[in-house]
């Protein structure tokens, strides 16, 4: 599978950092980071954990 940010729908607030730390960073500038952007089977849950966490809708699974 596959993580697609919206990036204008993005606001940084770390939601999903909170939701999926394995995925998810957000850098000293408020900027989100995926720290893997096409992860394993098993990362499911917790991904889609983050994406239900987003306020913005701004994650987006392919596959
Ligand atoms: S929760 Fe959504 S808006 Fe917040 S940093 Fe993550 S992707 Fe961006």
């Amino acid at each position: 599978m596959k993580i697609v940010i919206d990036w204008v729908r993005c606001e940084g607030n770390g939601a999903c950092v909170v939701a999926a730390p394995e995925l998810f960073d957000i850098d000293n500038e408020d900027m989100l980071i995926v720290l893997d952007e096409t992860p394993s089977e098993d990362k499911r849950a917790a991904l889609e954990r983050a994406v239900a966490s987003c306020p913005r809708r701004a994650i987006v699974i392919e596959g």
